[in-house]
């Protein structure tokens, strides 16, 4: 086990990235062999429990309700549903589940009571269970941690100076603050961002300064690469190159040696030997099924079939943390609070999700 650091500077982090490319992937797979076993990549499903309608104004997301995208919304799916779906998942190899909903952060009340039984029927089937739900306060983290869950997302995106650039409704310092109370409980945190917005290498790096200097770091990392979806302000972002993300995995996997290194959006745009070489560089768990939320992503067949010929095998659930039990709701120590927590609003103006806002409003 390598000894981690998390007195990372922006300019000790671009050295890093800027490294000749063999010398950077000789010293994230060796970094990656010490920490993980190279053969195992977790496979993880994302299920999109309440689609669309969100409140915020992220550039990146089609599910962003003044934007024109052909997302069709969904009400919160029914805990039926979800353990179909998980069971599924399971079927073809996920260990691990990922619950999203479009909410700007978590609202006390019927809605999240259905969450935490979605998490403790999940945890049952004995698959590692993950939320993504917005901001959450201690309270509302107790009671998932209670319910069973293992892991909470909550993305950085990038770094503070590039978020600004897209997103206005809610400030970093809300995102850190989440982080902070997922940390109060057992719970694993689960922080990442995306590439390809239009950001800098240092914003990037930036991203990956935030990360690593967090004590304990995240557990779990998901690097995104952006899908530019028709409607949303960054519509007309060029794909990421393969270069770039294959870049941004191994440093990711330098600066923080334990964490589970997540290839997620922005799969479908890559070649095998292009996937291979991020698996190379440290990245160790992938999103499967036909759809990430609402953008597109390699069918799970063709994933297997991709296991098969790299010789990976798929990670167990639990492998590096033990699974947490399960408190049914009649026995819970942590009640519904009633919580009206104020969360940052900055609002300041983004001139492309305003265009974007207008020409939504021009098409209804
Ligand atoms: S990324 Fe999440 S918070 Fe932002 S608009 Fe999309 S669903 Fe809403």
């Amino acid at each position: 086990m390598s000894d981690t650091r998390h007195n990372w500077t922006k300019e000790d982090i671009l050295e890093i990235y800027n490294k000749p490319l063999m010398e950077l992937l000789y010293e994230a797979a060796t970094v990656h062999r010490l920490n993980h076993d190279p053969n195992v990549v977790q496979v993880s499903t994302l299920v999109s429990i309440k689609t669309g309608g969100c409140s915020e104004d992220c550039g990146y997301c089609p599910q962003a309700a003044r934007y024109h995208t052909n997302i069709e919304g969904n009400d919160l799916m029914s805990v039926q549903q979800v353990k179909a779906q998980a069971l599924t998942a399971k079927a073809v190899g996920s260990s691990r589940v990922c619950m999203g909903a479009a909410w700007r952060n978590v609202k006390d009340g019927e809605e999240f009571d259905e969450v935490l039984e979605m998490v403790r029927t999940i945890n049952k089937l004995d698959m590692e269970v993950c939320c993504t739900l917005g901001m959450i306060t201690e309270n509302q983290a107790q009671r998932l941690a209670e319910a069973g869950l293992y892991a909470y997302n909550h993305n950085l995106d990038s770094s503070e100076a590039y978020y600004k650039e897209v997103i206005s409704t809610r400030g970093f310092e809300d995102r850190l603050q989440t982080i902070d109370n997922v940390r109060k409980t057992n719970v694993t945190v689960c922080s990442g961002g995306i590439i390809g917005m239009g950001e800098k290498i240092e914003d990037r790096a930036g991203m990956l300064v935030a990360l690593s200097t967090l004590n304990p770091q995240p557990e779990s990392t998901p690097i995104n690469a952006l899908v530019a979806v028709k409607g949303t302000p960054l519509e007309d972002q060029q794909p990421v190159s393969i270069w770039e993300m294959v870049r941004m995995v191994a440093t990711t996997r330098i600066v923080m040696p334990e964490t589970q290194v997540r290839l997620s959006a922005g799969r479908t745009q890559m070649s095998q030997e292009g996937q291979a070489m991020c698996f190379f560089a440290g990245a160790n768990s992938i999103f499967a099924g036909d759809k990430l939320l609402t953008t597109p992503n390699p069918d799970v067949n063709e994933d297997m079939k991709m296991f098969e010929l790299l010789g990976l095998n798929p990670q167990k659930p639990f492998t590096k943390k033990v699974q947490p039990q399960t408190v049914e709701a009649s026995e819970s120590q942590f009640q519904s609070l009633g919580e009206k927590p104020k969360w940052t609003r900055p609002e300041h103006i983004i001139a492309r999700n305003e265009a974007a806002k207008e020409k939504a409003k021009a098409l209804k």
